[in-house]
Formats: C-alpha cells, sequence, structure tokens
C-alpha cells in the first residue's frame, strides 16, 4: 500500500515539448478559451507520488503538486480505492435532498482537526473560491455587520466577491470588474520589502490603524487572512503579526477567517499554518489538498457563528460529493499514517538547505522564505530589491523543459515556488532541486 505504481525516476524519451503534447496544443488552441492558459505545455497522461508521465512517454518530476493539492502524491492508493469504492455505490443524491455519512465524516475530521478545541460545525463546498465567499456570507450574518478586510498580496480565488478580495491585477481582476463592495485593503507583513526590522506587533498595528480609521472596527464582519500568502509570493508574515491581528479582531467582535486553502493539510510542517503561533480562528476555509485530487473545499469555525445562519441558507447542488467526501476521508486517513507533518518538515528542511547555498552563489536570489513544504526564492536584480520577473519566467521555462514541473507566483511575478507532494522520495527530491539549480546558474 502507498506504493508509487509509477517509477519515481525522470526520465525524457523526447524534447519537451514532445510531438503528442505538441499536437494536443494545436486541438486545444482551436477548442479552448485562451484566458484559460498553462504553464507550459505538457499534457499528462498518468501520474503518481512524485511523478508525472505525459502522452509522449516522459516521466516528470512535480514540484508542484497542481498548485497543492495532491500533497498525498498523484493516484494515492487509499485515495483509489475509496473513490472508486463509493462511485460504484453512487456518486450523487446532493446533500441537501438525501443526507449520506461521507459528508458528516468529513465534517467531524473538520471540526477535530481544525485549530483549537472549542465547540465547532463544518459546511462543505466545491472549490477554495466557494468556501471563502461562504464564510463571508456565515460572518456577515452572524455580525450584522457588511465590511470585509482583506490584506495587500491576498489571493483568495477568482469569483467576483473574492476577486474583490484578491489583490492582484494581471491576470486576476484585468477588465473583470465592478467588484462586489465593502471589501477594503490593508498592508500586509512581507518582511523581504516591509521597512527593516519592522516586527510582526508593528505590522499588525499598521494595518489595525487602517481599519479603524477608513472602515471602523464596528463595521467590519471580518479579517480573511492567509497565514502564509500564497499566490502573492510565499509570504511568511513576522512572528507576532497573526496573533496580533487575531487579538485585534477578537476584542473588537470582528470574525478572524484564516483561509488556508494552500497552506492546510501538513503543508506547513502542522496540520495548519495557524498552528505555529497557536492561532486559532474563529473561521477556517480550506481546500486544495483535503481531498487528495478531488474538488472539495470547507468552512469550519466556532459553532455560535456557523449555527447562526438559517437552515437552508447555505449549500449548493454539489457540495460534499460523496465521491469526493471518500476521497478527504482516505487522504486525511494518509496524511495521519505517514505523519505527512513531519515529511513536510524533513522536505522543508532539504529544500531550504539547497536554496541557501544558491542564495549564496546567485546574488539574483534576494530571499528565500517558506515554510515546511512550501518553500520559495525571490528573484531580484542582483544587488537591488527591484522584482525580476523575467528571471523568474525563464527558469520556470527552463526546468519544464528538463522535465521538472516548478511554478512561479508572487504579486511581482518573480518568486518561484516549490510545492512537492508530501510523499516524494528523497533522490527524487534532490534530483528536481538539482534541475532548478542548474537553471539558476544559467541566469549567471
Ligand atoms: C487556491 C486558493 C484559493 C481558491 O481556491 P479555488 O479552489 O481555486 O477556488 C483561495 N485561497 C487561497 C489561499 C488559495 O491558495
Amino acid at each position: 500500500m502507498d506504493r508509487p505504481a509509477v517509477p519515481q525516476k525522470r526520465r525524457l524519451v523526447t524534447a519537451l515539448p514532445g510531438p503528442r503534447s505538441l499536437e494536443l496544443e494545436a486541438r486545444r488552441t482551436a477548442a479552448v478559451a485562451r484566458g484559460v492558459s498553462s504553464v507550459f505545455p505538457l499534457y499528462i497522461e498518468a501520474a503518481s507520488g512524485a511523478v508525472l508521465v505525459d502522452v509522449d512517454g516522459n516521466s516528470l518530476i512535480d514540484l508542484g503538486s497542481g498548485i497543492a493539492v495532491v500533497s498525498v502524491g498523484h493516484a494515492a492508493p487509499t485515495v483509489v480505492e475509496a473513490v472508486a469504492d463509493q462511485v460504484a455505490r453512487f456518486a450523487h443524491t446532493c446533500f441537501m435532498v438525501s443526507p449520506y455519512e461521507p459528508y458528516v465524516a468529513v465534517c467531524e475530521v473538520l471540526n477535530a482537526r481544525t485549530p483549537g478545541d472549542h465547540e465547532k460545525r463544518s459546511a462543505l463546498f466545491n472549490s477554495g473560491a466557494e468556501a471563502v465567499e461562504n464564510a463571508v456570507k456565515i460572518a456577515r450574518h452572524a455580525t450584522g455587520r457588511d465590511a470585509v478586510v482583506a490584506l495587500d498580496h491576498a489571493y483568495h480565488g477568482r469569483t467576483n466577491l473574492t476577486l474583490a478580495l484578491t489583490a492582484k491585477n494581471l491576470p486576476y481582476r484585468h477588465r473583470f470588474g465592478p467588484f462586489a463592495p465593502e471589501v477594503y485593503r490593508v498592508p500586509a507583513s512581507y518582511p523581504f520589502r516591509d521597512p527593516e526590522g519592522m516586527s510582526g506587533a508593528e505590522a499588525a498595528a499598521r494595518a489595525i490603524e487602517q481599519i479603524e480609521r477608513r472602515v471602523g472596527a464596528d463595521d467590519t464582519a471580518c479579517l480573511v487572512v492567509e497565514p502564509i500568502q500564497g499566490e502573492g509570493g510565499f509570504i511568511v508574515p513576522a512572528p507576532g503579526f497573526l496573533p496580533a491581528l487575531a487579538a485585534w479582531a477578537r476584542a473588537n467582535g470582528v470574525v478572524f477567517v484564516a483561509d488556508e486553502i494552500q497552506t492546510g493539510w501538513c503543508r506547513t510542517g502542522d496540520w495548519f499554518a495557524c498552528d505555529d503561533e497557536g492561532v486559532v480562528p474563529d473561521l477556517v476555509t480550506t481546500a486544495k489538498a483535503l481531498a487528495g485530487g478531488m474538488p472539495l473545499a470547507a468552512v469550519t469555525g466556532r459553532a455560535d457563528l456557523m449555527e447562526h445562519v438559517h437552515p437552508g441558507g447555505l449549500g449548493g447542488t454539489y457540495g460534499g460529493n460523496p465521491v469526493a467526501c471518500a476521497a478527504a476521508l482516505a487522504a486525511v486517513e494518509t496524511m495521519e499514517r505517514l505523519d505527512l507533518s513531519a515529511a513536510a518538515r524533513r522536505i522543508g528542511a532539504a529544500v531550504r538547505e539547497r536554496l541557501e547555498a544558491l542564495a549564496a552563489a546567485h546574488p539574483g536570489i534576494g530571499d528565500v522564505r517558506g515554510r515546511g513544504a512550501m518553500q520559495a526564492v525571490e528573484l531580484v536584480r542582483p544587488g537591488t530589491r527591484e522584482p525580476d520577473p523575467e528571471a523568474a519566467r525563464r527558469i520556470v521555462a527552463a526546468c519544464h523543459r528538463a522535465g521538472v514541473v516548478a511554478l512561479s507566483c508572487g504579486s511581482f511575478g518573480n518568486v518561484i515556488r516549490l510545492l512537492p507532494p508530501l510523499v516524494i522520495q528523497p533522490d527524487l527530491l534532490a534530483d528536481g532541486l538539482d534541475v532548478l539549480a542548474g537553471a539558476v546558474a544559467a541566469e549567471g
């Protein structure tokens, strides 16, 4: 059990992209809206563990996990088995019509695993954005207040309300407005770009001053925060920032929503990134790694807030689909059994050592940061803090051509992030990092 079916080795048999990928890319261009783009046109036919096999038979190292989704590995055997079993029983009834146990069991797991031992309730949805929207609905319902505060560099999704919360214009917001009203943005803690030596408490005070002056604590329903900002650039806030924001929220009756969609489920070396400083959010949104590759999202939180909403006020046709729920139960069981938090810490230490050595040799790497198996480098023009997004683009493309799937991110597009499956084997990870190092070295 849990042994990947595809050999865990990088193996290239064509130039990348290969001929069959190029054929598919031509079909895609004629059929798929170009607004939906891909990082690199390698079409995947099979995957297992941390290896993707493309349609030309190339085996690629996956250092992105489909954006932090397959933490338990591609085609994790327990997930495959649970999905097959559930889909053969029944694939859908709609939980709001005819309920079923897996939905209840997933909510029990969520209530037990998310930070804090207070009484909780959960509700299930299809996507991260939908979970964030519902967290805002619940916070507004429970507080009777309108305003929602998000941070600079935030990413919370692509629906209209979550685009209002998301900070970056291109590619997310450009020409898609007008956005939902009563959303306000205040500064985050970004140690690499904040004034030298700014503490977490000082960064929190800067944000709180703006909320109080521009929005008003009494008019604020919720504060929505990624404990480590993902798409914004793997920005780890200065210690003390999150606890200070959470304490201010509690003192002012503002619902503190932790968006753990990217950071949750062992990725950072804890079950949740909030655990690192003992922050207990009022509501937490999770998705991505929750169901081992199946689409599932959740809002979990204080029972008094969750139960404020009238019966029928939350839901959706597919939310908490039984197949996705079965996958989630298997995925979380796998995280527990294989202790994937410990694996994330081991991966983090190995990645960090390599990235720091790279940074010491290459002045184009301005910062190395992250936690657990969520590590990144920020690229700058040597000797400055000026972002170098072109270098990030070239390095990511070079990695892909060499058979390593890596991703960029960041408000300035200049961050390369590593999110390997937490089951990646050490030698495969080392090979992937060698390729990255070669691509960085080629920058001179
Ligand atoms: C990915 C992500 C979302 C959106 O999730 P979708 O499933 O793509 O809608 C929201 N918040 C964070 C922090 C994310 O990383």
